[in-house]
C-alpha cells in the first residue's frame, strides 16, 4: 500500500531546469492539483529509470513523493506521448506558447481540470497534425472562457446593443470585446476590426476543432483574428506571452 505522503497524477510537463549535479526541478500541470513544482532527483544521469519519460509534450502519469520544498517524483510512466506533433517545429513551438499561456493562468495547488482539458485536447490536435495557428486561436479563445473573460462579439461593449453587420466595428480588449460605431470608447485602444475576422472571432466561439481546421479563410483575415486574440490575451494576462517571439521567428524563417 502507498504511504500517505504518496500520490499519483495525470501531468504535463510546462517548465523544467536542471539543478545540482543531476536533478531537474519542473512545474508540472496536473488536473486536480493544479501547478506543481516538483523535483527529479539524478535524472540527468544515462542511469536514471526515470530520465526519458520525463519529457514536455507528452501526457504522463507520475508518482509522488510530498516533500518539504518540493515534491519528490519517484515514478513516470507516459500516457500519450504525441510524437507527430514534435515533428514540425511550428507545432512544436506552437505546443510551447500554450503551456506557457496555460502556466500564467494556473494557480499552485488549485483544481484547474478545464484547462488541463483544454491544453491536452489542443495537443492532441497539433498531434493529428490540425494546423497550428488554428489550434492556436481556438485554445486562446477556450483559454478566455476558462479565465471568465470570454470575449464579447455579438452585442457591443459599451451600449450592449446587438451589432448589425453593416456598421464599423473597433476591436477594444481592456473593454472585453467589439465595440459599436456609435460608441465612442477610449481613443488610444481602438483598433478596427473588419466584419470577415468578427464573424471568425464567432466561429472560434461557436464551432468545434474539427469545423474550424476545414475553414477556408483569407490570410488577412486570420491575420486580423490572430492579432486580435493575441492582444485580447495580453491584456487579460498582463503582458505578452515570451514563447511568441520564437514562434514568430519559426513561422517568419
Ligand atoms: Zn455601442
Amino acid at each position: 500500500m502507498p504511504s500517505s505522503r504518496q500520490y499519483v497524477t495525470d501531468a504535463i510537463v510546462l517548465t523544467r531546469f536542471d539543478y545540482a549535479e543531476a536533478d531537474r526541478i519542473m512545474t508540472l500541470f496536473t488536473p486536480t492539483h493544479g501547478k506543481l513544482k516538483v523535483i527529479a532527483k539524478g535524472v540527468r544521469r544515462t542511469t536514471s529509470r526515470l530520465g526519458g519519460a520525463l519529457e514536455p509534450l507528452a501526457e504522463l502519469r507520475v508518482a509522488l513523493a510530498r516533500g518539504r520544498t518540493f515534491d519528490v517524483v519517484t515514478q513516470v510512466q507516459v500516457n500519450h506521448a504525441w510524437l507527430r506533433l514534435r515533428d514540425s517545429l511550428e507545432s512544436a513551438a506552437t505546443a510551447w506558447y500554450l503551456a506557457e499561456l496555460a502556466d500564467r493562468s494556473i494557480e499552485e495547488r488549485h483544481a484547474a481540470e478545464g484547462l488541463y482539458a483544454l491544453l491536452r485536447r489542443a495537443y492532441e490536435l497539433l498531434d493529428e497534425s490540425m494546423n497550428p495557428g488554428r489550434v492556436a486561436r481556438w485554445y486562446e479563445m477556450h483559454l478566455a472562457d476558462e479565465l471568465g473573460v470570454r470575449p464579447e462579439v455579438d452585442r457591443c461593449v459599451e451600449c450592449d446593443r446587438t451589432l448589425e453587420a453593416d456598421e464599423r466595428f473597433r476591436w477594444v480588449p481592456p473593454l472585453g470585446g467589439v465595440l459599436c460605431s456609435r460608441c465612442p470608447g477610449p481613443p488610444r485602444e481602438l483598433t478596427a476590426l473588419s466584419v470577415e475576422a468578427l464573424k471568425v472571432l464567432k466561429a472560434y466561439q461557436r464551432l468545434d476543432a474539427e469545423a474550424l481546421a476545414g475553414l477556408r479563410l483569407p490570410a488577412a483575415v486570420e491575420a486580423e483574428v490572430e492579432q486580435a486574440l493575441r492582444d485580447f490575451l495580453r491584456v487579460s494576462l498582463e503582458r505578452e506571452a515570451r514563447s511568441l517571439q520564437f514562434l514568430d521567428e519559426i513561422r517568419r524563417g
